[in-house]
């Protein structure tokens, strides 16, 4: 799921599944639908 987080006063969202930050909620939402944490395919 997507989680907010405030930083440097700004809201940011975060992807919970791979923890990949986002600064547009709807860009979060469309990549956490697409995101298989069962399947990374880039280096941590
Ligand atoms: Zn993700």
């Amino acid at each position: 799921m997507v989680v907010t987080t405030e930083r440097d006063e700004m809201t940011w969202y975060k992807c919970e599944t791979c923890g990949l930050m986002f600064d547009d909620q709807a860009d979060a939402i469309q990549h956490e639908e697409h995101c298989d944490d069962e399947d990374p395919s880039y280096l941590q």
